[in-house]
């Protein structure tokens, strides 16, 4: 039976020490799942540091969409084996996380757009990722409430059908990690930003924070929006542009859709959630920023879009919107490893708008680098290194513009 541990502590406070095997900048989903990870490879010596509270970062602002059917050879078995273990990360971390595998329909308006969904279906078939192609009669059977825009312009040609998609509770999967990385032996520590680093030439020998320098054997940055700062703090340019990503949630309603619609071509995606309220999110703000405002301009155009797809929403009310930083990387692909020249550090980064359902792999490879030095097969393929080698992953067609979770 689920245990809720309302009255237990979630995570100890202890002493910072001077010094730990690893210390993990950034307590998200990816920081507190390689620290997870890694107690269950047996390293315990570990420290995750936050400069605010836990989950403050993108983590519990994400509208926790999870789905492996993405396009590239590279990109859809690591993200099928993160999807594989959300599957059963309730009853591993021994927590109601919510999961919920609703599916999900990528819709096309276009004869381009439907192609390029054709084209996702076939790679996700062979790489062993449930989706395929279904057509607007079946769309409506599975949505009554789609507004199939016969006869409109974008019309509905076709969706990517992905069965085993679906959403989860962000925050509790962030303080799930946490827990379980606590119970694991490892420290959590928030409101202790990292200002600096120590070194000995070429080799990162810890961190500077307000309270004093901190040791360690190795350091990770799971920073995602602030990495490029981090990566400045070690005199490194990386290719990561930081921009906002915004998303709202209506009053609750009657249960009325059951699947997480995306269109790509309306700019928008919308939910569902088990509490009745309606999430609607879209692209990132155009322009680079840390700032964390909301804005009534893309409030009005979320809504304006959504009406596109779901026009029974239109007397609904907005009840939240809000917003958090994306690290995107030029080919829409994660950035794991090593930075050029730099030992004892590394970074897990580039998750832009798509990397929480990343977590659990992602914080299962990085534990696994980080134990045997060597990177495991499925993160290959995303050094930072392929910047300069030319051999791009281009996750992009399967993350475009407008509707990038
Ligand atoms: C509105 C929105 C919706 C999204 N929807 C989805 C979705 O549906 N599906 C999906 O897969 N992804 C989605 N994403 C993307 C996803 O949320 C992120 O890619 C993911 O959560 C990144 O996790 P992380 O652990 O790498 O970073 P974060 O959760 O951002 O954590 C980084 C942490 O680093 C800390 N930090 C930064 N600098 C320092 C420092 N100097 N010292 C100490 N700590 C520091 C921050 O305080 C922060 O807590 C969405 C993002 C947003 C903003």
């Amino acid at each position: 039976m689920m245990q809720l541990f309302r009255k237990d502590r979630m995570w100890t406070p202890r002493p910072l020490k001077s010094r730990y095997d690893v210390v993990i900048i950034g307590a998200g989903v990816h920081g507190l799942a390689t620290a997870y990870y890694l107690t269950k490879l047996g390293i315990t010596d570990i420290a995750v540091l936050d400069k605010s509270y836990i989950g403050a970062g993108a983590s519990a602002r994400s509208t926790a969409i999870l789905r492996a059917n993405y396009i590239t050879a590279e990109g859809i078995p690591f993200f099928r084996e993160s999807l594989k273990l959300y599957e059963t990360l309730s009853q591993d971390l021994d927590f109601n996380l919510m999961f919920d595998q609703m599916g999900r329909l990528d819709l096309g308006h276009t004869d381009s757009a439907v192609y390029g969904l054709r084209v996702r279906a076939e790679f996700n078939q062979m790489l062993g990722v449930d989706s395929s192609i279904i057509g607007p009669d079946e769309i409506k059977d599975l949505v009554p409430a789609i507004n199939l825009r016969t006869g409109q312009t974008l019309p509905i040609m076709a969706a990517l059908y992905h069965p085993p998609a679906g959403t989860i509770r962000h925050d509790a999967v962030v303080w799930a990690y946490g827990r379980g990385a606590d119970h694991g032996g490892a420290q959590i520590h928030p409101f202790t930003e990292v200002t600096g680093f120590l070194r000995d030439g070429n080799r990162v020998t810890g961190v500077q924070t307000p309270v004093g320098p901190i040791h360690a054997g190795t350091v990770l940055s799971a920073t995602a929006g602030w990495s490029s700062t981090i990566a400045a703090m070690l005199g490194i340019k990386i290719p990561i542009v930081t921009h906002p990503l915004q998303a709202m949630v209506t009053e609750p309603l009657k249960p009325f859709i059951d699947k997480t619609l995306s269109s790509a071509n309306l700019h928008v995606y919308v939910y569902q959630t088990d509490r009745g309220e309606v999430v609607i999110g879209g692209g990132v703000d155009p322009y680079p920023s840390y700032s964390h405002r909301s804005t009534l301009h893309q409030m009005q155009d979320l809504a304006a879009h959504v009406l596109e797809m779901l026009p029974c929403l239109r007397e609904v009310k907005v009840m939240r919107q809000w917003t958090g930083l994306c690290d995107m990387s030029p080919d829409y692909a994660p950035i794991m490893g090593p930075l050029d020249g730099i030992e004892g550090f590394y970074m897990t980064a580039g998750w832009g708008t798509w990397g929480f359902k990343a977590g659990p792999i992602g914080g299962k490879s990085m534990a696994e680098f980080i134990v045997t030095g060597k990177t495991p097969d499925l993160i290959k393929h995303f050094g930072l290194d392929r910047f300069r080698t030319g051999r791009l992953v281009n996750e992009r067609a399967a993350a475009p513009a407008a509707a990038i979770h």
